[in-house]
């Protein structure tokens, strides 16, 4: 019987061995891709609780408290004006260990990924615009009223560069975001309560240099000039428990920038394809296409000058379709320039930055989400208001059709001890007599 065991038990050790020596084998060989940057080039491996994670670990929205001294940014967009489902347009949100949220830009498409961090809409009332082209604030409206239908009871704040005139600043943006959505606005106000429809604008010189934007609860927040398609367009540094995070927002090389994004820990700075990835994959004859990536924007080459230059603890490129098709050509032209720690930025990437390391995980997020309860809660609807339903509409309420509801509404008025349950009968009255 023995016999007849060891051979069965030595061919079961080569094959495991065999099988080891091709997983370090395939493993090496992948760590050894330019492709993303991962954990352990962010600045060591991450641990987790059953021993030594994947390079591409995962943060799990709602479940990690951020230490007093850190910073966590997640892409929750970091791609083009043109819609895709994989990553929306530019917007990043940072968090600080105080507690704090900041929305840096809101561009088209981006809401879905904030709202998929689960956070309380009471905590997601502060954003900065670094400029008003849609893909950098396009999705205001989502946060706005969808904030404002998921219990947010305080207004939205937004900050803002003035213009060349006034009515290229962000204050004449925003007061006419409100007017195009002025019905929407009354009849929420109407239904649900007024506060949260409000937008308080705070906007700001484009032309100061280094300015303190924003200082509170030890959050410093400092805006520049950027150089983009006109006057007005601005780049950020938020500055927490000695670190320093720097969004460029949309610019070209400009030595504002040099300057204050100097020595930060986590440096953002749009890194745009290449002018060919712009004729073969966007569309865009040959005139624009060297515009787009390298006039009005910054080229991978410049990009990795700027971040050689900064010297950045870790850098984060973003603003491309981030693919097979144009990753490469990217990385490879900030590669000429730049050899230090990078991201190449996708949607629902994460930074963690503490004095001591950095890293970069993906986000594990719900398709699903639903909004979160945060500390404070909505009023009840205001009472004193206008209906904005004329009687002649309201006359055609039909009544079986309500009638139909009373039983389940009565037991919920019960339960929840609702006053404004007075008025609905007075109408049912007030109809049943005409119908
Ligand atoms: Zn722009
Ligand atoms: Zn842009």
């Amino acid at each position: 019987m023995r016999k007849i065991k060891e051979p069965g038990f030595l061919v079961l050790l080569i094959v495991l061995a065999v099988g080891i020596a091709i997983g370090v084998y395939v493993s090496k060989n992948q760590s050894s891709k330019p492709m993303i940057l991962s954990a352990e080039a962010a600045g060591g491996q991450v641990k987790s609780a059953t021993g030594v994670a994947p390079d591409r670990y995962v943060y799990y929205p709602g479940t990690e408290a951020l230490d007093k001294n850190e910073i966590r940014v997640t892409a929750c967009g970091t791609g083009m004006p043109a819609a895709r489902r994989g990553q929306a347009a530019a917007c990043w949100l940072i968090e600080t260990g105080n507690g704090d949220k900041f929305i840096f830009d809101i561009g088209t498409g981006s809401m879905v990924n904030i709202a998929a961090m689960m956070i309380p809409y009471q905590y997601l009332d502060k954003v900065f615009l670094s400029h008003l082209h849609t893909d950098h604030m396009g999705d205001i409206d989502a946060l706005w009223a969808g904030g404002w239908t998921s219990g947010r009871p305080n207004a939205l704040k937004v900050w803002g560069p003035s213009g060349q005139t006034p009515e290229m600043g962000t204050k004449y943006s925003m007061e006419n975001f409100l007017k195009f959505a002025n019905w929407d606005k009354v009849t929420r106000e109407y239904k649900i309560t007024p506060i949260p429809g409000q937008i308080e604008v705070t906007e700001f010189d484009y032309k100061s240099v280094n300015q303190v934007v924003y200082d509170e609860n030890g959050v410093v927040i400092r805006s520049w000039p950027a150089i983009h398609t006109g006057d007005g367009p601005v780049s950020f540094s938020l500055e927490y428990g000695g670190m320093k995070i720097v969004y460029s927002g949309d610019t070209v090389p400009n030595k504002w920038f040099v300057e204050n994004a100097t020595n930060a820990d986590l440096v953002i700075h749009e890194a745009m394809m290449t002018p060919n990835q712009y004729m073969k994959l966007y569309n865009q004859p040959a005139q624009l296409a060297w515009r787009t990536c390298c006039e009005f924007h910054t080229s991978p080459q410049s990009f990795g000058k700027i971040m050689s230059t900064v010297e950045p603890r870790h850098a984060v490129a973003y603003h491309f379709f981030n693919e097979e098709d144009t990753r490469y050509g990217i990385y490879e032209g900030i590669r000429e320039t730049y050899d230090g720690p990078l991201s190449m930025a996708t949607d629902m990437m994460v930074w963690n930055v503490t004095p001591e390391k950095i890293t970069e995980r993906m986000a594990v997020s719900p398709d699903d989400a639903w909004s979160v309860p945060g500390t404070a809660k909505q009023p009840p609807p205001d009472k004193g208001r206008t209906n904005p339903i004329s009687k002649e509409i309201e006359a055609g309420r039909w009544v079986p059709g309500f009638q139909a509801q009373d039983k389940m509404l009565d037991q919920f008025g019960k339960e929840n001890k609702i006053e404004s349950q007075d008025w609905r009968p007075k109408m049912y009255e007030e109809l049943k007599k005409e119908q």
